[in-house]
């Protein structure tokens, strides 16, 4: 019988003749931004964890600087420093030196990857996952239809059992163990226009279904569309769109992230839209840096840059139109936990607050917690002890004073920390913060 696990650890060893051959030009002088004063270090959520200054950021850029000098030879161990960073970029919201860590990370994983010496795993899932069945949406689509039906049946409990687990490698039947809950009905995008409930449009605005959000959070993409229609919005959610690129980009796969992006490009401004709206953070943090994606493609830098500027978080592009003020009464005691690709990424806290505060009834909890919640994208499926331990901490901080709701703006956080509530019983649900403005808006029609 294969044993894949055995496999997946012969291919840690190590080689020591590897080299780090970084893409992206300004790469050599970035990583001699760092002063390593340290002020990232207790804003690093795998530093907190583990307390070792590999797995913080100024020593991952430390590894950086000693492969690119070739003082150290790109061993599998440092590819594995690197790959437990979650990408949150809290260290970077934090650093005085202005050190790009996020551009750095991708750019260092594309190395790695190019190099052909990550993770039997990461491979795999590079391969199958961000590479091909991102860019068959149809596909992925027959897949989680097979995986809604495996979870009706509650088949997906077979890969608890020890002995179908034990034939397949750990990532993998935990992950189908446990799935995210699957929407019966998935979201789709449409060829048609999509009115405005007030007479005249105020904003004509294109919306980002995404990739898994469309099959696994459709009721969140449903709010976002009536949200917008309620604030005179005229939506459109076109047809020929796809994933917006951010998992690839965000494990190193440039090539095939560019290729997305470009498509997106296109598909998205052919309506010569006000907005380009995403209810992703994680989506919208990478739409907005598309230029910066982009920038070696003179004759896409334009189309780029107007992309990357009409790209707006949902709850920021509200907030500026201005929103409608809805009346509808919701007596709920809420925390809001704000997705690190809003908060560092985008530097966006103020807007979802606002929100909040418009939304009559409401028993709002401050948050202390800025740390991510471990989901980090596909970092929940290969780090999956690491990502637990931080989802752990973050529900401690979020259950605190017992909330009835967790609101969140970011899928990939939403199916994390669902999970999380599940593993526990607890009582909390987690629901994006549109939903909850569109449950005022119906709740003051009803
Ligand atoms: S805060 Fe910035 S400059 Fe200071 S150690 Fe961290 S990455 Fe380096
Ligand atoms: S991106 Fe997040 S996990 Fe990675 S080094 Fe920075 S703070 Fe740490």
């Amino acid at each position: 019988m294969i044993n894949f696990n055995k496999i997946f650890e012969n291919s840690k060893e190590n080689n020591p003749n590897l080299k780090l051959n970084a893409n992206y030009p300004e790469f050599k002088e970035d990583i001699y931004k760092c002063v390593k004063c340290g002020f990232c270090l207790t804003a690093c959520p795998t530093y907190l964890d583990t307390g070792l200054e590999t797995e913080s950021p100024r020593g991952r850029i430390a590894l950086m600087r000693a492969v690119t000098e070739e003082r150290l030879p790109l061993t599998n161990r440092i590819i594995d420093h690197w790959a437990l960073c979650l990408q949150c970029r809290a260290c970077e919201a934090v650093c005085p030196s202005g050190v790009p860590f996020g551009h750095m990370m991708e750019s260092t994983r594309n190395a790695v990857n190019i190099s052909g010496k990550q993770g039997l795993t990461t491979k795999l899932v590079g391969l199958i996952f961000l590479r091909f069945l991102l860019k068959n949406l149809g596909i992925l689509r027959f897949l989680f239809k097979i995986l809604y039906i495996t979870q009706i049946l509650k088949l997906h409990k077979l890969f608890q059992w020890k002995i179908v687990s034990s034939l397949l490698p750990k990532q993998l039947s935990n992950t189908l163990g446990n799935p995210p809950i699957i929407n019966r009905r998935f979201f789709t995008t449409t060829s048609k226009t999509i009115k405005p409930n007030t007479p005249y449009p105020k904003k004509k605005v294109v919306l980002l279904a995404g990739c898994i959000m469309p099959l696994t959070h459709s009721e969140t993409l449903h709010a976002c569309v009536e949200v917008l229609k309620i604030n005179g919005c005229e939506v459109m959610i076109p047809e020929q769109q796809g994933c917006c690129g951010a998992l690839n980009i965000h494990n190193g796969e440039l090539k095939s992230g560019k290729e997305m992006a470009k498509k997106n490009i296109e598909s998205f401004l052919e309506s010569k839209p006000d907005a380009i709206i995403s209810a992703s953070a994680g989506c919208g943090s990478t739409m907005k840096e598309y230029h910066q994606l982009l920038k070696e493609d003179p004759k896409l830098l334009d189309q780029a840059t107007l992309f990357s500027k009409l790209t707006k978080d949902i709850t920021e592009f509200l907030i500026e139109l201005p929103l409608i003020k809805p009346k509808g009464k919701l007596n709920k005691k809420v925390i809001f936990q704000n997705p690190c690709h809003l908060l560092h990424a985008q530097n966006i806290y103020e807007e979802p607050k606002k929100i909040l505060d418009l939304i009559p009834g409401l028993d709002i909890i401050e948050s202390i917690d800025e740390n991510c919640c471990g989901a980090a994208g596909i970092y929940s499926i290969l780090q999956q002890s690491t990502s637990q331990r931080i989802l752990e901490k973050k529900l401690a901080n979020l259950l605190k004073e017992s909330p009835d709701l967790i609101l969140t703006a970011n899928p990939g956080c939403m199916i994390q920390i669902e999970q999380g509530l599940k593993s526990k019983a607890s009582n909390t649900q987690i629901l994006h913060i549109i939903e909850l403005l569109y449950q005022s808006y119906i709740t003051e029609i009803s």
